[in-house]
């Protein structure tokens, strides 16, 4: 079973899918591409300079993301993971990630992503390279909410704000996920961008609650017994998922507050937020109403999130 972050590819051609697939992409010469192999990436991007900063950053992520979710690194990968890159000023942010398990093995890794150089270093790159790990840890497909969740937490400060603004939108025009149909889903549904908005969300208020160890260690569990209630009572405290539900609906209508301080207390490791470049920024978009310099200098970027919310017949999977 071929499995990855995919409902963000509104942008990738089925050509290029195709080619993805049957192992031809690195066969296919590309007039522009540059090539630059690490320990566990092989980038192909327009220039040299760019294939070396994002090869570079890749392995980085990989680190020291392994260490903020599982507590420690990666081993090596055995083949390394190709990543395509399009990299241009005005181009809409995403990316997939692909790959197939196999009697608990991971093989086959392909990785596309595009934006402009700032947006894929500091948000599409972190969420694919997130994908990566939580497949090489569990060696099993997650719960869709959960993944993309979790992956979007670690995006720029700008792309989580916007998940948050459409969540709104969502929960307000009845296009919201009830929780058990939701933590059911293996796979995307057609309507995906609220499974992106309602799982990022809800990955952040169990991380603030609990750290990303913590967060782990619940889906190992809820994996393990596919009793998901039992999964939120025994790490959250929470006995059901339609609880979880209206826990969650709860905190959103208060407008997402922070934990209190008891609780923040045994989750440093969020507490400070995930914040992948040094912007100065606040790691709480959602609550800071004036935006800082650096965030205000680009509010008119393209997302594939906003391009994806206009085309809502789509169909995001292969
Ligand atoms: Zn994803």
């Amino acid at each position: 079973m071929r499995i990855g972050c995919t409902s963000r590819r509104g942008w990738a051609s089925g050509a290029a899918v195709a080619a993805v697939v049957g192992g031809l992409l690195w066969a296919t010469p590309s007039v522009q591409a540059a090539g630059y192999r690490t320990a566990n990436f092989l980038v192909d991007a327009p220039t040299e300079a760019l294939a070396r900063k994002i090869g570079d950053a890749a392995e980085q992520y990989r680190h020291t993301l392994s260490l903020e979710w599982l507590g420690s690194p990666l081993p090596r990968w055995s083949r390394p993971c190709p990543i395509k890159a399009e990299v241009a000023p005005h181009l809409g942010a995403g990316g997939a990630t692909s790959f197939v398990f196999d009697r608990g093995e991971v093989f086959n890794w392909t990785m596309t992503i595009q934006g402009s150089e700032e947006r894929i270093l500091d948000s599409v790159l972190p969420h694919e390279v997130t994908h990566t790990i939580f497949a090489s840890h569990f060696r099993r497909p997650l719960p869709r909410w959960a993944d993309e969740g979790a992956c979007t937490t670690v995006e720029h400060p700008v792309e989580r704000a916007r998940q948050h603004r459409l969540l709104i939108e969502f929960l307000t025009t009845q296009r919201g996920i009830a929780f058990p149909e939701m933590f059911a889903m293996r796979e995307y549904p057609a309507d995906v961008l609220p499974l992106y908005a309602q799982g990022y969300s809800l990955a952040r208020y169990l991380i603030d609650r609990g750290g990303r160890h913590k967060y782990v260690a619940f889906l190992t569990e809820g994996l393990a017994s596919d009793d998901w209630s039992a999964a939120l009572q025994r790490h959250y405290g929470v006995p059901t998922v339609a609880q979880m539900q209206s826990v969650w609906l709860d905190w959103v209508k208060q407008g997402c507050p922070a934990p209190p301080a008891t609780i923040a207390a045994v989750a440093p490791a969020t507490q400070s937020g995930w914040t992948p470049t040094t912007r100065g920024q606040s790691p709480d978009p959602v609550a800071s109403a004036p935006a800082p310099a650096a965030m205000a200098a680009t509010p008119r970027r393209t997302s594939i999130y906003a391009m994806q919310a206009r085309r809502t017949g789509a169909d995001p999977q292969r």
